[in-house]
C-alpha cells in the first residue's frame, strides 16, 4: 500500500530536494541551522548504495552553494546502511571517503546516524576508520538508552570527536537497552556533562524540556558557552521552541529529512509520542 505523502508532510520537507530546499531557507532564516537527510534505509545492492553515496555528494555540493547560509553550520545526515554496510563494511567506508573528500573540500559536516543495535558496532568502527582523514568533518551518533554507550561516551571524549548525542528510536532488548525513561534521561544526563566537558561542538538532540534545562544549567554553571554546543530538534516537532531557543542565543540545528522513503522514519515519530498522531490525524480534517 502506498500512503500519500501529505501525511507525512509535517515531519519531512518534501518528497524531492528541489521541494525541500525553501524549507532550509525558511529555517536558515529564521537563524537556524539544518541537518538535511536524505531518507532511505538498508540498501542490499551495490549499484543502490553508489547511487546514494552520489546523492549524498550533490547534497554537499548544493548546500555548499546556498547563498545566505554563510554564518550557518548546515550540513547533512546519512545512514552507513544506505551506503553499502549491510554489504560489505570495506566498500561502504570506500563510499563515505568519495563522500568526505568533498565534504571536506566544501567545508560540510557530515553526521553518521545510529541505526539499531545490530549496526552499532559497525559504524562505529567504519568511523573509527575514517576520522583520522576527516577529523573536522565526520562525527558519530550515540544512543542513552544503549548499555554500551557508557564505554562509547568514553571513547568519544578521548577522541574529542563531536558527537549527537540522543535518547534512541529503535526497540531494543532489555539485555542491551535500558527501557525506562527515567534512567534513559539519567544516563542521558551524565553522558550530556561528559561529552560538553571533553569534546569540540556535540549536539543535543532532544525534544525534552527536563534534559534541554540541565543541559542550560550545567553550561551556566561550568562556563562553557553557548557556542561550544547546540540543541538538535527534528523537523516538525516544537517549531516555536526552536525559534526562541535561537533568539536566546542557542545554536539550534533543525533535522530536516526528504525524499520518497518516508515511511519507516515516519513511523518511528508515530510510536515516539501520541501528540505526533494527532499533527497526522489534524492534517487528514484539514480544508
Ligand atoms: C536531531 C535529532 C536526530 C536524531 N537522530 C537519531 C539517530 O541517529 N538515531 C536514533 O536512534 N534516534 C535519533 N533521534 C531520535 C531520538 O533518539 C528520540 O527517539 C526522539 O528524539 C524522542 O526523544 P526526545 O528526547 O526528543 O523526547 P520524547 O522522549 O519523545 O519526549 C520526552 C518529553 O519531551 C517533551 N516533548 C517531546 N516532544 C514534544 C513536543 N512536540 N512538544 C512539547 N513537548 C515535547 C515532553 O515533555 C515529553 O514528555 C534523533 C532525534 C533528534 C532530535
Amino acid at each position: 500500500m502506498t500512503l500519500p505523502f501529505f501525511l507525512a508532510s509535517r515531519f519531512v520537507a518534501g518528497e524531492t530536494l528541489s521541494d525541500s530546499l525553501p524549507v532550509v531557507d525558511a529555517l536558515n532564516q529564521d537563524g537556524l541551522h539544518v541537518a538535511l537527510d536524505k531518507l532511505g534505509e538498508h540498501v542490499h545492492d551495490r549499484g543502490e548504495a553508489e547511487a546514494a553515496r552520489d546523492t549524498y555528494i550533490d547534497l554537499v555540493r548544493t548546500l555548499a552553494a546556498r547563498d545566505g547560509s554563510a554564518h550557518l553550520r548546515n550540513r547533512i545526515s546519512i545512514k552507513l546502511s544506505m551506503m553499502g554496510q549491510l554489504l560489505d563494511e570495506d566498500f561502504c567506508e570506500d563510499n563515505l571517503r568519495q563522500l568526505l573528500e568533498v565534504a571536506a573540500e566544501e567545508d560540510v559536516f557530515v553526521r553518521l546516524d545510529m541505526e539499531g543495535s545490530a549496526l552499532t558496532q559497525s559504524t562505529l568502527n567504519i568511523f573509527e576508520a575514517v576520522y583520522p582523514d576527516y577529523p573536522n568533518h565526520v562525527g558519530p551518533v550515540l544512543q542513552a538508552m544503549l548499555k554500551r554507550t557508557d564505554r562509547d561516551v568514553d571513547r568519544m571524549c578521548e577522541l574529542g570527536v563531536s558527537v549527537r548525542l540522543c535518547k534512541g528510536a529503535y526497540a531494543e532488548p532489555s539485555e542491551n537497552a535500558y527501557q525506562d525513561m527515567p534512567q534513559i534521561r539519567d544516563r542521558y544526563l551524565d553522558y550530556m556533562e561528559r561529552l560538553l566537558r571533553h569534546t569540540d561542538y556535540s549536539g543535543i538532540a532532544t525534544h525534552d524540556d527536563t534534559l534541554i534545562e540541565a543541559t542550560q544549567a550545567f553550561a551556566d554553571r561550568h562556563d562553557i558557552g553557548p557556542d561550544a554546543f547546540e540543541f538538535q530538534m527534528l523537523y516538525g516537532l516544537r517549531r516555536e521552541t526552536q525559534r526562541e531557543m535561537a533568539q536566546d542565543g542557542y545554536n539550534m540545528l533543525v533535522y530536516v529529512p526528504y525524499g520518497t522513503e518516508w515511511f519507516p522514519y515516519f513511523s518511528r515519530r508515530l510510536r515516539e509520542k501520541k501528540e505526533n498522531v494527532w499533527f497526522v490525524l489534524r492534517s487528514l480534517f484539514k480544508g
